[in-house]
């Protein structure tokens, strides 16, 4: 399994792999970012990947969030991931740098009310749920331009891409599929103009399928054990 050691080892190998898989895809290695997902992974595994450079980290608890982001240095830049409960909404603000999670309208209208009394506007991710798996979270591909087409109602809510997560049981001819009919829904809608929306990014690759993500067109590779090891 792996290794519980040496996170600055894991990021430098990471960090390799991830170039080396853009060359594989014929892309440019910077426009590829490394989120270290430090979700259940204690302070001190932070502050070990922040000294060695890495400043985006990703979290799915907002209480965890809360706890850890006082005890990193400022230009940290926090991603929330996973599952985002309404009644935690109330506890985000300017920290937060890009929600990868908005599946559902009434998270959409939360965050607009949260974000007109912050006055700030949250950079978000439409979570899709490419896989349909039932277990997964996500809008269903087809839903997807329905909602886009509601974003310019809610001017505190800016849609930057979308977010998916592979199924678990899938096999990697699956998971590239998946990845790809992301970055061809994308390519679709970007023809488009919506208010409030850019599809610049793709958030899709974790520790075991982030080189074929790379592959496929993300911008966004959210890898946890791959870099923290397994988490407790
Ligand atoms: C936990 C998690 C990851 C990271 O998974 P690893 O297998 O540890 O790389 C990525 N994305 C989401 C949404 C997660 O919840």
């Amino acid at each position: 399994m792996l290794a519980n050691v040496g996170i600055e080892q894991n990021l430098v190998e990471v960090r390799q792999r991830i170039a080396q898989a853009a060359a594989r895809g014929k892309r440019d290695p910077s426009t590829i970012r490394l989120l270290a997902v430090s979700k259940t992974q204690p302070i001190s595994s932070l502050e070990e990947a922040y000294q060695a450079g890495q400043r985006a980290f990703a979290e799915n608890r907002v209480q965890e969030w809360l706890e850890k982001a006082p005890a990193l240095p400022n230009d940290c830049e926090w991603h929330l991931v996973g599952k985002l409960q309404t009644n935690k909404v109330k506890y985000l603000d300017q920290r937060i740098f890009m929600i990868h999670s908005l599946d559902r309208f009434s998270l959409l209208e939360k965050l607009n009310e949260q974000g007109e009394r912050r006055q700030l506007v949250w950079t978000t991710l439409v979570q899709v749920n490419v896989a349909r798996d039932p277990a997964k979270a996500g809008l269903m591909p087809e839903e997807i331009p329905d909602f886009l087409n509601s974003i310019g109602d809610y001017p505190y809510v800016h849609v930057q891409g979308f977010m998916t997560i592979g199924a678990l049981e899938a096999s990697k001819a699956e998971t590239q599929g998946f990845f790809r009919q992301l970055r061809v829904l994308r390519d679709t809608l970007q023809s488009q103009t919506w208010s409030g929306v850019d599809l610049r990014e793709l958030s899709m690759g974790m520790s075991q399928d982030f080189e074929l993500a790379i592959e496929e067109g993300a911008t966004l590779v959210r890898v946890g054990r791959r870099i923290f090891g397994e988490r407790g």
